[in-house]
């Protein structure tokens, strides 16, 4: 049988980051992922943080990966990050860039599929020096141990059985190791979140002019109050080069008391007329042929029609990106960029006066997405490893998500390195013998020590001011009724030391509920906007997509086994996952609950009561962005 010194099982950020860690260390790594290539099953909002706290160290993705910064693997870094208290059209923005930028070295947008591509080009050089590598469109089914043999042996659906003396699992939120090897409890609602999101195509330098940006430079919106439809949870918007990131993140507690289809909160966002104003652009409408017409001259005329609004597009899209405009002159397609306007100009004549192509201000989505989010304040694993199997990133439920603080990507990577270190130290020691903690207890202690697990438990006071600061230069208390008392008193330095003080003491996990409450994330905001917001109004009605449409956008490789069994087709929860599936798999047959897992996107949202299996290597969802 095979063996390998370490087996990594998951090919998200944080698995890529462990096997470009423990493979700079010299240590042969073998990272298994599902998706039939790195970067396919991963989502994100996202931003990516490099942080540098005033205690402690962390492990930032620019050191991991020493070419981060000269490549720019990432979309743009984030220069501006406002908080917009929303009541239906009105807004009230707080720029919150002073706690963005708080113990930080920068925050970058990312699409994963293309980040997650970048970091396996680059672990993967290292892995092979050292006899490792990645093999994707591989499941991981099984993993059983011989301990008098001192054998760890992993069983997938497409390989021969193998060995490894070490195993990381960076197998996301729905851990399949965690569960099979009962190291931990499955997720349930109270600790997670459920995250929609939808990419949205707007050319770069359109995205420049509108959110007054430079090249590079990138801009977070994030949103409180009646964007959630009354959820705990809030809103997001982040420019990439040219797309935009939007979505809505709520806790799924708030979503199991009151089911709302994740393609609603999704659309709930885009319609708000400020959002929408964000989002907009120019589409061409392809005409409907004339009736009259012979159908061969009908089909002729759509094909020349639906080549011409492509070629349109593509040379728009590139006239307003800086390198594709340079790419045009150096290839000599056209003499300069007035010959490339005027024949962007042209084809757009010809669409309108020829074909009678109408031409409309709308918005454009590339992509429909959900997935789960652990919340690591309740359901981080307090010994995030069972026998020699190291967790890491969300399968060891460690995401840090609390009001505008919205991190996941940078702790799985700081947990990579921990764990690999750990290996390395316990390799040197020639302690990796399956029956003693030893390996365990080194990783759990180097997690314990992480300031992100610090971060978890406590509230930062110095980060609450940065906010309560922002706050106050838009936020007269006197304006805010009862809640300016409060404000008032937060204002002020000593008493907000105080109540943030005694929070701590009582214990942040105990007031959880009243820090995280409609309140705090809805209520407050939205009487904010009301008092204080600015009126937007956006003149264009917009056409979102029906999910038929948004599903069947989607890359799929269909298998036919399905990877998702219904325990109980009469539970109460299950009749939830009617609405609260995103991509409407579940249906009420009489009084039982069916599945149709074609349409599945391994969001994991039905995960806590049936049995949930990834699909096998390569089947299933593709992310293009991610
Ligand atoms: C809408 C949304 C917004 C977010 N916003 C942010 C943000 O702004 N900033 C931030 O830092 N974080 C954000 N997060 C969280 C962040 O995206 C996650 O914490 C992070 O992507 C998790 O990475 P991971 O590597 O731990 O897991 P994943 O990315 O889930 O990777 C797990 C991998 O394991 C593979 N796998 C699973 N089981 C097996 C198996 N048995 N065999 C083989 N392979 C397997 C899967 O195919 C997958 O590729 C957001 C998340 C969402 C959904
Ligand atoms: S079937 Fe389950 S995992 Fe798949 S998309 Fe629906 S809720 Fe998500």
């Amino acid at each position: 049988m095979e063996q390998f010194d370490v087996v990594i099982i998951g090919g998200g950020s944080a698995g890529l980051a462990a096997l470009k860690q423990l493979s700079s260390k010299g240590i042969q790594s073998v990272l298994i992922e599902a998706g039939s290539t790195v970067g396919t099953k991963n989502v994100s909002g996202g931003i990516l943080y490099s942080k540098n706290p005033q205690t402690g160290k962390v492990y930032n993705v620019d050191e991991i990966f020493e070419n981060f910064l000269e490549e720019k693997p990432w979309e743009r870094q984030i220069t501006k990050y406002v908080l917009n208290c929303v009541s239906k059209d009105k807004v009230l923005s707080i720029d919150l860039t002073d706690s963005h930028e708080y113990e930080s070295n920068f925050g970058c947008s990312v699409l994963l599929n293309k980040l997650n591509s970048w970091f396996a080009k680059q672990s993967l050089e290292t892995a092979e020096k050292n006899g490792g590598g990645i093999i994707s469109g591989v499941h991981v089914r099984n993993i059983s141990w011989d301990d008098e043999k001192g054998k760890t042996i992993i069983q997938t659906d497409e390989l021969d059985d193998f060995e490894a003396k070490a195993i990381i699992a960076a197998d996301g939120v729905n851990s399949e190791i965690a569960e099979m090897t009962g190291a931990r409890e499955k997720f349930s609602p109270p600790g997670l979140y459920q995250g929609v999101k939808v990419v949205i195509k707007l050319p770069e330098e359109i995205i420049e002019e509108r959110f007054n940006l430079s090249p590079g430079e990138g801009t977070a919106h994030i949103f409180a109050g009646d964007v959630t439809l009354d959820h705990i949870g809030g809103g997001f918007l982040y420019t990439n080069i040219d797309s935009l990131s939007a979505g809505v993140v709520c806790h799924y507690d708030s979503l199991i008391s009151n089911p709302t289809a994740p393609n609603n909160l999704v659309n709930a966002l885009l319609n708000n007329p400020f959002v929408k104003e964000c989002i907009k652009d120019e589409v061409a409408l392809e005409p409907y042929p004339d009736k009259n017409l012979s159908k061969m001259e009908q089909l002729r005329i759509k094909f020349a029609v639906n080549k011409l609004i492509k070629r349109w597009e593509k040379l728009r899209f590139d006239y307003y990106s800086h390198e594709g405009k340079k790419r045009f002159l150096e290839n000599n397609e056209f003499n300069s960029i007035e010959d490339l306007k005027s024949k962007i100009d042209d084809i757009h004549k010809e669409l309108l006066e020829k074909y009678n192509t109408r031409f409309e201000t709308d918005y454009v989505e590339l992509e429909y997405s959900t997935k789960l989010i652990p919340d690591g304040k309740r359901c981080r694993m307090k010994k995030p490893y069972f026998k020699n199997i190291l967790f890491i990133g969300d399968a060891a439920g460690r995401g840090l998500f609390i009001g505008p603080r919205i991190e996941g990507l940078n702790i799985g990577i700081d947990d990579a390195a921990r764990a690999s270190n750990a290996i390395k130290q316990a390799m040197e020691k020639n302690n990796l013998d399956i029956t003693s903690n030893y390996l365990g207890d080194l990783y759990s202690q180097s997690v314990q020590q992480s300031p992100y697990t610090t971060d978890m438990k406590r509230i930062d006071k110095y980060y609450i001011k940065t906010i309560i600061d922002a706050a106050g230069r838009r936020i007269p208390p006197q304006k805010i009724g009862k809640y300016g008392l409060l404000f008032k008193l937060f204002l002020n330095n000593k008493l907000r030391n105080i109540s943030i003080d005694i929070v701590n003491k009582i214990g942040y996990n105990n007031m959880l509920s009243i820090i995280e409450s409609e309140e705090t994330y809805i209520r407050t905001p939205m009487k904010i906007a009301e008092k204080l917001g600015s009126k937007t109004t956006s003149e264009y009605s917009i056409s979102i997509p029906e999910l038929s449409q948004r599903i069947s956008s989607l890359n799929y490789n269909d298998d036919p086994q399905s990877h998702i069994k219904i325990t109980n087709s009469r539970s109460e929860f299950m009749k939830k996952m009617v609405t609260l599936c995103p991509t409407k798999c579940y249906s009420l047959e009489g009084e039982d609950i069916v599945l149709q897992h074609e349409g599945c996107i391994e969001c994991g949202t039905c995960s806590p009561e049936t049995e949930w299996r990834h699909p096998r290597g390569e089947k299933g969802i593709e992310f293009k962005y991610g």
